[in-house]
């Protein structure tokens, strides 16, 4: 009998969590890999386990599909779950020497040597049991036949003067706020930025109990119904989103929410923390009208100017990024794919928000289909087909979202000398231009070095698109151009390369790292493999219900031969008929 296939998946969102019941249905093993307490990711985002809410669905989209989903996988015995638990590296194998030992190294066992040489996926470096910033953390390594990384994305935000005073959030912390611990940011509050996310964002505040005085989408109309409006037969696969969205809307428009197009926050001002937003209409390039501005009196400010991907993890792992020019630096947006999710590594697949920001429906058909053929489960069966298609469904939404909400070119125009840009080590918007003006230190890595924008905590993850953008505009290079080419013997600069993903603490970057189980009877000496459900949240140490039991029979059919259904997201969550949202 041949062992079940080892599948790791990064990542419990909508994406990493459809890969891992993807990957279960095909026969695989799976490990379930998530930094955050509960699987869910940013949009079933849910409250911690401590507070026993009598309805965690509250606030959420699709909750019923994801709760099963949820279930079926975390109560699947052969699913690992390691909550709270940060993937901090990734390491290649080519990075080692497959396989031979280094100082404070673990040794290798001779299996896993062997493994990792027939293009394994790179070992993951783990911190085990605890939250991002906790202590006490265990470090591990592991090594999977197949590697699905789905780490989704962060909100952007664009800055203005004023943006780093207390009290102006990003639109995806606010919400996490309210969704993850119903707590409100303010009680005057204008939510400001670009794109459909301002709309779920202000009805989270409102349903937490914000006053949400306004919503300000800086897209214009023109641009806006432009990028929405044309090949209808692509909107009307998206039949949950827009009924998402008009939930939103309608909550808006119960609590008489004005949501304004053309207009955005220029300026956040206020003793200590803020006090006043200026508002101003903006042109297409979203360049201020002269003589629009408003000040508006709030106690909370949210903004996003839509999304980031969270790509250290792809990057560190080798994986091509689409948009990228090899040899030639630059960088892509997004992780490539082929049809499949594969990446440009092998055995390593992409899935969600990394390969582009579509929305979650997308994300699940992705995870789907990368979990399904990172398992090896057959490529040609009818379900994975109509995933594919939802996927590609997806993606066509996400050209249409991106038409419809670009950044506009104008909003450096918002900057003023002393505006900080980078706000982990307060770098002013002057010392970028003077360093991008300078022969000596305009190169990207002098740059950093010179202004220190993009060093701190953050790891550049809130500036660093904008720096970059910042430095084309000053080198005078169209952001789709051609990109610089990096200095001789260096990788290309990319805001994205982090090799150290996660924050680490020094004593446990010190400490020796022992593997994580690889199958049972390579645990480490002494070592015992626990209950898999004794790493399962309390709600889901269950017995598979006769559900569960029925799908597991029907699994070895499947692993046998062709399968009878993967319950990828077909459609979206939301398709099905819910009473829970
Ligand atoms: C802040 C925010 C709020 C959003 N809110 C909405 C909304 O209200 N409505 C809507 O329609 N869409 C929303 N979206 C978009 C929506 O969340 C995505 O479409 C969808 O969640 C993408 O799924 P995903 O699985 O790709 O990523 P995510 O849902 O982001 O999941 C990624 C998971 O990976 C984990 N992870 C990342 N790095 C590591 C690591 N190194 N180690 C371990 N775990 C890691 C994270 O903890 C996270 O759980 C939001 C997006 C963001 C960024």
């Amino acid at each position: 009998m041949t062992a079940a296939r080892h599948v790791a998946v990064v990542g419990a969102g909508p994406a990493g969590l459809a890969a891992a019941h993807a990957a279960l249905a095909a026969g695989a093993r799976v490990t379930l890999i998530d930094s955050a307490e509960q699987p869910g990711g940013q949009y079933h985002r849910t409250l911690p386990e401590a507070y026993a809410a009598e309805r965690p669905g509250e606030l959420q989209h699709g909750w019923s599909a994801f709760e099963r989903r949820r279930r079926q996988v975390l109560a699947h015995p052969r699913c690992t779950w390691l909550p709270e638990t940060s993937v901090w590296a990734l390491e290649r194998p080519d990075q080692d020497g497959e396989g031979t030992e280094r100082p404070g190294r673990l040794q290798e066992r001779p299996d896993q040597a062997r493994k990792r040489s027939v293009g394994a996926p790179p070992r993951l470096h783990l911190l085990c049991g605890g939250p991002v910033d906790g202590s006490g953390r265990t470090r591990r390594t592991l090594d999977a036949d197949a590697l699905v990384l789905a780490t989704g994305a962060h909100d952007r935000v664009l800055p203005f003067p004023g943006w780093q005073l207390p009290g102006v959030y990003s639109a995806g912390a606010a919400q996490a706020l309210a969704k993850g611990e119903r707590v409100v940011v303010g009680d005057r509050v204008v939510v400001a930025g670009s794109g459909p996310f301002l709309l779920p964002v202000a009805a989270s505040l409102l349903e937490a109990g914000s006053r949400v005085r306004e919503v300000l989408e800086a897209g214009t109309p023109g641009t806006v119904a432009r990028g929405w409006s044309g090949r209808p037969w692509e909107l009307a696969s998206q039949l949950g989103k827009a009924a998402e969205l008009k939930d939103c809307a309608a909550a808006l428009a119960r609590h008489r929410v004005p949501y304004r197009l053309g207009r955005a926050v220029v300026e956040a001002r206020g003793a200590g923390r803020v006090e006043e937003i200026v508002t101003a209409r903006l042109r297409p390039d979203w360049s201020v009208v002269p003589g629009t501005e408003r000040t508006v009196t709030v106690d909370a400010l949210c903004v996003g100017h839509g999304f980031s991907p969270q790509l250290e993890l792809p990057v560190a792992a080798g994986c091509a990024l689409r948009g990228e020019q090899p040899g030639r630096g630059g960088t892509g947006e997004f992780v490539a794919v082929d049809d499949e999710q594969r990446t440009s590594v092998p055995c390593v697949f992409a899935a969600g928000e990394i390969t582009g920001i579509a929305g979650a429906p997308a994300a699940c058909a992705e995870g789907a289909v990368a979990g399904w053929t990172a398992a090896g489960g057959a490529p040609s069966v009818q379900p994975l087909r109509v995933l594919r298609r939802s996927r590609d469904q997806g993606r066509a939404f996400a050209r249409r979202l991106a038409r419809a909400h670009p950044v506009g070119a104008g909003w450096p125009g918002w900057l003023r000398l002393d505006t900080v840009v980078c706000r982990c080590e307060e770098t002013d918007y002057r010392a970028l231009c003077e360093a991008f003006t300078s022969a000596a230190e305009s190169a990207p890595r002098v740059a950093k070095l010179g202004t220190r924008a993009g060093l701190g905590p953050c790891q550049a993850r809130i500036c660093g698109p904008t720096v970059t953008e910042l430095r084309d505009r000053f080198a005078g290079r169209a952001a789709d151009g051609p990109a610089e080419r990096p200095a001789d013997g260096l990788p290309a600069a990319t805001p994205h390369r982090r090799p150290i993903a996660q924050p680490i603490r020094l004593g446990e970057l010190a400490s020796p790292a022992a593997a994580l189980i690889d199958d049972e009877q390579h645990l480490p000496e002494g070592e015992q493999l626990g209950d898999a459900s004794d790493q399962i949240p309390s709600d889901s140490k269950q017995r598979p219900s006769a559900s569960d039991q029925t799908r597991t029979e029907d699994e070895q059919t499947r692993s046998r031969g062709e399968p009878t259904h993967i319950e990828g997201e077909q459609s979206h969550p939301d398709s099905e008929q819910e009473s829970d949202s």
